[in-house]
């Protein structure tokens, strides 16, 4: 039988990368567009359309899925993306199913990418598992029986503005101490400002302007001590946040997704530690932290894909 193909379409603030991808998970066409653009979210649908029909993939896809921030699954609407240029409620999922006339669904970025581990990357063989994805910010996705846990209104795994500390830094959602304000790659450079550490004088980030988390993952590489402080604090605060996130959903599995886990090698293994000394005695030694296996491919296409494979299933 052939295979089933799919369009998976990550909307991201500066770049929509969309692609092709069968049942298997491999992606048989990509291409990346600037988001800012389309001034109009229905410009760039049509801009999709048109290099699909060029290609002739329009009659081979059976279902497109979309990962965006903010996006609602039970609507289908992007909900006040603060990093769109498209304001307000956009119905991105139906102006997709009315241009193509398949079935379109869309799921915030963070559900996609536990959907992508699941279908494809280091979730296959487990049924309860949560995704942690590090960027700019903190996402999660959360997956019990085998199921995306949605929410009421659609958000739930909004773990990255759980507070972790009272009165602590302040966060992009107008609240202090939130776990990403911490933990992602905007948090290891506030780190980088707060801490003082004996090894910061010497350190080669103190002589550096404008530090990014990559010089940090570069310079820890390299040995720096103060880098290689900031990557353990971070993995602290995230191993110690994850001890409690395990009471809730009790899962076999913590995925990591992003930079940090990507370019420290032995990341997960550090959460790991903390995570092990923090967690109630019914949990020790039961659950797994793993690293992303998509880190490599494209896992944002992929998990928009997992998302309407989910559904054509
Ligand atoms: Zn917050």
């Amino acid at each position: 039988m052939a295979q089933r193909l799919a369009l998976g379409i990550d909307i991201g603030g500066t770049n929509t990368e969309y692609g092709i991808v069968d049942q298997l998970g491999k992606v048989c066409y990509e291409n990346s567009i600037p988001t800012a653009g389309f001034l109009q979210p229905k410009d760039l649908v049509e801009a999709i359309y048109e290099d699909l029909k060029n290609r002739k993939f329009l009659k081979k896809i059976s279902g497109i899925g979309i990962g965006a921030p903010n996006g609602n699954h039970f609507t289908g609407n992007i909900e006040f993306a603060p990093n769109l240029l498209w304001k307000g409620v956009i119905p991105l999922a139906q102006m997709f199913e009315s241009k193509f006339e398949i079935l379109s669904r869309l799921t915030n970025d963070a559900n996609a990418a536990a959907l992508g581990e699941m279908l494809f990357g280091n979730a296959q063989d487990v049924s309860h598992f949560v995704t942690i994805t590090l960027g700019t910010g903190l996402g999660s996705g959360v997956v019990i029986d085998g199921k995306i846990v949605s929410g009421s209104n659609g958000f739930a795994g909004e773990y990255g503005h759980i507070r972790i500390q009272p009165d602590g830094r302040l966060c992009g959602c107008g609240r202090r101490g939130c776990l990403e304000t911490y933990v992602s790659a905007t948090g290891i450079v506030r780190s980088l400002e707060e801490l003082n550490r004996p090894s910061k004088k010497k350190s080669s980030l103190s002589r550096m302007t404008n530090v990014t988390a990559r010089d940090v993952f570069e310079q820890a590489r390299e040995g720096d001590s103060f880098a290689k402080e900031l990557i353990e604090y971070t993995a602290t605060v995230l191993g110690s946040s994850l001890a409690d996130f395990a009471c809730f959903s009790n899962p076999q599995v913590f995925v990591l997704f992003g930079g940090i886990a990507r370019n420290c090698s032995n990341f997960a293994e550090r959460v790991k530690i903390h995570f092990e000394s923090n967690c109630l005695s019914i949990f020790k030694d039961k659950i797994e932290i793993r690293t992303s296996t998509l880190h490599d491919k494209n896992a944002a296409i992929l998990g928009a894909a997992a998302s309407v494979f989910n559904e054509l299933n």
